[in-house]
């Protein structure tokens, strides 16, 4: 395949790659000049070549131990081996339960229940359903309505395009998308551009959840679903005080507040999740990415008590939720999922992005003074670089800086005209250094 790589790279396309229609790719681009992969360790990929290559963005923000992580490769080998596939559906395995236990004793007070998928896209499906069925179980069925945020990402799948904010979602898939509102994004350049953490201003943005309230009537509304951190439209971090009120109205309104913490889970805020960090505990919250450090599919809803609580009444032989995936609690993502949370403990990884984010912070920032750079965000052990767009191409610009970092050793990744930056936890100061220094390179050398 890397000699089949190579030959592409000349005659501008191979058969060896023609069938994979890869997924978020420019599948034309990448076949004439593929970029593959073929080993990790720790911090490091390689590529087909053996070139060392840095991965600046946690594969995508999932591998947050690091790769190929000893205990984690051991567990899921000893699984296939044990038991390979247990049906959870009126069945279990001993795994599902402890992991699930594992999971609440990270998770914010209160939120004691674990229901397994396996993905992010599937865990927000999951937890609109729940939102949606536990009101109907407790005798609020009208409450209907699902509202989400601009700008937010919510994973591929309907539910999850409906309430998120992606206009390139809306436009290719908008005539499925009914029933949702949206409130608005909180971006604002104009106050809050080179925030060193979370912007000052902007807390009353959360303020747009009362005007649909009043639009909508609260009595129709389910839930409200946002990300912490919105990750993958561009780096935005939450405002000072803004997730408080959005708690606040939501507790006014009897509305479920649902995080999705597929990025922001497991570390990467410098607490387990970042409903502690921010100090504000949701209804449910949507995991999946560092659950098993990216080494086997899998995604989760942790709910509040309250909530599957509701759920247990009537007759004890009947389903509850009926909802589920063949794969949900399957073994091998749950030998990893516990071999994952022993290695975050055992080298204090879920709380390390504290010590860190002051340094990634002042090297960011100095980026300020390089070529096209309008602005730049940052908390815990994520970084924001955003660049102007060129005139008539937006997302050219940053996508050449991808190329660029990478043929220069540094895996980052682009969202638009924005680098996104979100390393494995394990990272060390000289490779902060390395990664902030190649994106200032390839900022001088990207016009
Ligand atoms: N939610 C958020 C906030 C995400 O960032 C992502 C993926 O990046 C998803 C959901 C979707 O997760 P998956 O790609 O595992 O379906």
């Amino acid at each position: 395949l890397a000699a089949a790589a190579a030959a592409a790279a000349t005659t501008g396309g191979d058969a060896a790659l023609d069938a994979f229609w890869m997924p978020f790719t420019a599948n034309r681009q990448f076949k004439k000049s593929p970029r593959l992969l073929a080993k990790a360790s720790g911090m490091h990929y390689w590529d087909a070549d053996g070139r060392e290559i840095l991965d600046g963005c946690a594969g995508l923000w999932c591998v947050n131990a690091g790769h190929t992580r000893p205990k984690i490769v051991a567990a899921i080998q000893a699984q296939a081996a044990e038991l390979d596939f247990a049906p959870t559906f009126q069945m279990g395995h001993p795994l599902a339960f402890e992991l699930a236990g594992q999971i609440t004793r990270i998770a914010p007070a209160g939120m004691g229940k674990v229901f397994f998928t396996n993905s992010g896209s599937e865990s927000v499906e999951t937890a609109l359903k729940m939102a949606l069925a536990y009101h109907r179980v407790r005798g609020e069925g009208q409450r209907t309505r699902l509202i989400g945020r601009e700008r937010g990402y919510h994973g591929v799948n309907f539910g999850g395009i409906s309430v998120g904010g992606i206009v390139a979602n809306r436009k290719m898939f908008g005539a499925m998308l009914a029933g949702v509102d949206h409130i608005r994004h909180t971006h604002d350049p104009a106050r809050n551009a080179f925030s060193v953490g979370q912007p000052a201003h902007g807390a009353d943005f959360a303020d747009d959840l009362e005007r649909l309230c009043a639009l909508h009537d609260p009595s129709t509304i389910a839930a409200v679903i946002v990300e912490p951190i919105a990750g993958s439209t561009g780096v935005l971090i939450p405002p000072q005080g803004y997730l408080q009120r959005l708690r606040e109205i939501c507790d006014r309104h009897g509305i479920l507040l649902i995080f999705d913490e597929v990025i922001t889970g497991f570390g990467r805020t410098g607490q387990p999740f970042a409903a502690q960090t921010f100090g504000v505990t949701p209804d449910l919250m949507t995991v999946a990415k560092g659950l098993t450090n990216g080494a086997v599919p899998m995604g989760a809803v942790i709910a509040k008590d309250m909530i599957h609580d509701a759920f247990m009444d009537g007759p004890e032989h009947l389903i509850e939720f009926f909802h589920g995936y063949t794969y949900s609690a399957h073994p091998l993502a749950c030998a990893a999922g516990l071999a994952t949370l022993q290695t975050y403990a055992e080298e204090g990884l879920l709380t390390r992005a504290q010590q860190l984010q002051g340094q990634l912070a002042e090297r960011l920032h100095a980026l300020r003074d390089a070529p096209n750079v309008i602005d730049v965000r940052n908390y815990g052990l994520v970084g924001g670089v955003e660049l102007a767009p060129r005139p008539g191409e937006p997302g050219k610009r940053g996508f050449e800086v991808f190329l660029d970092c990478y043929a220069n050793g540094v895996l980052i990744r682009t969202t638009g005209d924005t680098i996104a930056m979100s390393p494995p936890l394990i990272i060390e100061p000289a490779q902060i250094d390395q990664i902030v220094d190649t994106v200032r390179a390839a900022l001088g050398r990207v016009a």
